[in-house]
């Protein structure tokens, strides 16, 4: 294994010819190399090789001087005592983010299970989008890795290769820094599929000699038809790499023969015209292979890849690709965005940058929509994977869409109302059926409809590939059937609130209504309401939020309790009911009498309490004296269980009191006392006092029967204008 030093980087730097900040650079290895001391790699070389080795592979990507710094620095603040602020203090914000950025990544925990990998992607992907160089040294710091891993475990090796397949080469691809993603996929099948592996190496290894001599006269065959029209141009010869021919043998099942792109030869020159006027040369000097030729420069690919490819054979019946491109898209194809920061350094504003990046953020846009784990995964595995079709509208418009997409796909990428009216679709003019995968190159006219009455198909969720599309159908749905959602959110809502005595007059409330939709994120109390509607939102998950706003909001004085029980609806038990309505447990017949602290209603849950000489007296259990009381060793054993005898409780009545929280309105006293009368309950007391100004506490103490009873009055006056809260007194 090599070990890397700071000479090999310096000479990387030197030769790159680009001017870097060689003090800084310095300045991250002295301290990188002083608090890695001691430490080694498994493979026994000394630390600091690592991280150099990765400041050298994204030199030659052409990255800046704070991605050096960054990648000489990535991993100190994991694996030494050094911490983020220092690194901040001596090379500045810049480079402590990306620092920190790569950190962050790789404490990431991969394990095999699939919505795990989803969810690690996806942070990837945010991170990415808040600073994409942090994916680049991370992709650095997996290639040197990956190029070092032979001294690891097998399992390890297969572990990363897995991941470094499903993660980090189809980020390489879709940035497009070609270079990297090949050496990445072939390391990788290297570990996962050895047999393959060594089998196609045997294949290429068989022709080497032969290889080289073919590619050198095609090449020169090449160059001597061009010599009198251009001078000075620059042809290059590559072979396949070993994983882009085993997809092509293992996954769409074809011989080494049948691949034609094993060999390619590649033109590169100044200007798009020269590279059509090549291209017509080059079909007259070989013979054309049917349906080979690609025109990736008028429809370029999804990742920014633009170049001719046409597949031609000479004599000895050999296919070989011919690429044709412009320096600028040359630049592009093989470093991707990193050629961003190679050629293009000093250019800023918006450019293709900007482009790239606009996939990622869809991505993670639709990874916000999507409603489950399952979701994301397919979204990540449909979105991510390499392969792309390009189909086109009538007019000519190019759609991609990822492998395996249907009409339906299509019908939505072009528009969500083209999708929502979707009745039937033409393939190249012949009508075909809803779920018909599409493939590069058809033309696809979607045959609509006006008609009111239509509507997308629930099936078509099953049927579509893009995440795009399934979350159209979806809003669709929820959207339609928004009336129904509101009304049943609104009628769980005003459930819970009654449960919890959230009661308010209908302005107030409405005011409250909003203040907490807001809170929840909603723009309007009937958003919030649909979401409780359609179960987006968890009543029982936000009550207790609620009502603490509420108290703080409309509450001066504690609430009476937490909560009240619902009405304890068995059976009583065997013992006979005593004249008061109340069970007390183990006495037959005792005098009972209601404590006045908690005035507890039937209904309410109850506790006795053995008096010296007055017999027992019946709490509330919630009541703060028993709260008080019961652990007290010396009172423990006087308290003993009771129970409301239903039948008998109906007919007596019960000392209850209520705070009213009014405002100042004139009149509010008389409507309460009005209210009172209308609902037939005697007013035992009535007690008025000036809380703050503007605002009074009405205190009222009436009979009644049950808790049913209480919540029917409480409901009642909370109707009356100028009301703000109604409670039952906690004493
Ligand atoms: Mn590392």
């Amino acid at each position: 294994m090599k070990y890397y030093q700071i000479e090999d980087l310096l000479d990387v730097i030197k030769k790159s010819g680009k001017s870097y900040e060689q003090e800084k650079i310095m300045a991250a290895y002295q301290l990188a190399n002083d608090a890695h001391q001691g430490q080694c790699r498994v493979s026994g070389e000394p630390y600091i090789s690592h991280p150099v080795a990765v400041a050298m592979i994204l030199v030659n990507l052409g990255m800046d001087s704070e991605c050096i710094q960054a990648a000489l620095l990535h991993d100190v603040v994991e694996d030494t005592d050094i911490p983020l602020e220092a690194i901040e203090k001596k090379f500045g914000k810049d480079v402590a983010l990306l620092v920190n950025g790569v950190t962050k990544l790789g404490k990431i925990s991969y394990t095999s299970r699939e919505e795990q990998q989803a969810e690690n992607v996806r942070k990837m992907l945010i991170a990415m989008a808040q600073d994409v160089r942090v994916i680049i040294i991370k992709l650095a710091d997996r290639l040197h890795n990956m190029r070092t891993i032979s001294v690891m475990p097998e399992q390890k090796r297969r572990d990363k290769a897995l991941e470094t397949m499903e993660v980090y080469a189809p980020l390489a691809h879709r940035l497009g820094i070609r270079a990297v993603k090949e050496e990445l996929e072939d390391i990788s099948l290297r570990y996962l599929d050895p047999v393959a592996y060594q089998e196609i190496e045997r294949m290429l290894e068989l022709k080497r000699g032969d290889r080289q001599a073919f590619l050198e006269k095609i090449k020169s065959k090449i160059r001597d038809r061009l010599a009198s029209e251009y001078k000075e141009i620059y042809i290059d010869g590559r072979v396949k790499s070993v994983y882009g021919i085993y997809r092509k043998m293992y996954i769409q099942g074809k011989s080494f023969e049948e691949i034609f792109d094993i060999y390619a030869v590649r033109i590169i020159v100044d200007s798009v015209f020269e590279c059509y006027n090549i291209l017509g040369i080059i079909h007259d000097l070989f013979r054309p292979i049917p349906n080979r030729f690609k025109d990736y420069i008028s429809t370029p690919k999804p990742n920014m890849y633009q170049s001719l490819h046409t597949t031609v054979i000479d004599k000895e019946a050999i296919p070989f690709e011919v690429q044709i491109r412009t320096w600028d898209m040359h630049h592009t194809a093989e470093y991707g965005i990193a050629a961003h920061w190679k050629y293009k350094a000093g250019i800023s504003g918006k450019d293709k940058l900007e482009e790239r990046l606009a996939w990622i953020r869809q991505l993670i846009e639709n990874q916000k929509e999507a409603d489950d784990v399952e979701d994301i995964v397919r979204s990540i595995k449909s979105d991510i994977a390499p392969e792309e079709v390009y189909v086109f509208t009538p007019k000519g418009d190019v759609i991609s869409l990822p492998t395996g997409a249907t009409v339906i796909d299509f019908a939505y990428a072009i528009h969500t109302a083209v999708g929502n009216r979707m009745v039937g679709a033409k393939i190249d003019g012949r009508m075909v059926a809803l779920d018909t995968p599409v493939h590069t190159g058809q033309i696809i006219e979607v045959i609509t409809t006006n008609s009111k009455d239509h509507a997308p198909s629930r099936d078509w969720l099953k049927i579509v590939k893009t995440t795009q599309a399934r979350n159209k159908i979806r809003n669709w749905y929820k959207k339609e059937r928004r009336e129904e959602n509101i009304e049943q959110g609104r009628s769980e809502l005003d459930k819970e609130f009654r449960r919890n005595m959230i009661t308010l007059p209908e302005n107030k409330m409405n005011e409250f209504l909003l203040s907490v939709a807001k809170r929840q994120h909603f723009d309007t109390v009937n958003d919030f309401l649909a979401a409780i509607g359609y179960g987006g939102v968890l009543l029982s998950k936000i009550m207790p939020r609620i009502k603490e706003e509420f108290v703080k909001q409309y509450r001066t004085a504690p609430p009476a309790a937490d909560e009240l029980p619902e009405i304890n609806a068995r059976p009583p038990k065997k013992g006979k009911g005593t004249s008061s309505g109340v069970i007390v447990e183990g006495l037959d017949s005792c005098l009972v009498k209601f404590a006045r602290c908690c005035n507890p209603l039937p209904g309410d849950e109850i506790i006795g309490f053995v008096t010296r000489g007055f017999g027992v007296s019946i709490h509330k259990k919630d009541c703060q004296n028993v709260v008080n009381s019961i652990n007290d060793p010396n009172n423990a054993e006087r308290w003993i269980h009771a129970e409301w005898a239903m039948e008998s409780a109906k007919k007596e009545h019960f000392k209850s009191t209520i705070e009213i929280l009014t405002d100042d309105r004139i009149g509010v006293l008389a409507d309460i006392s009005i209210a009172f009368s209308s609902m037939r309950i005697n007013i035992s007391s009535l007690m008025a006092r000036e809380l703050k100004p503007g605002n009074n506490m009405v205190t009222v103490t009436f009979m009644v029967s049950d808790i049913d009873q209480l919540n029917f009055i409480i409901n009642n006056l909370s109707k009356i204008p100028g009301v703000v809260s109604v409670a039952r007194s906690a004493q």
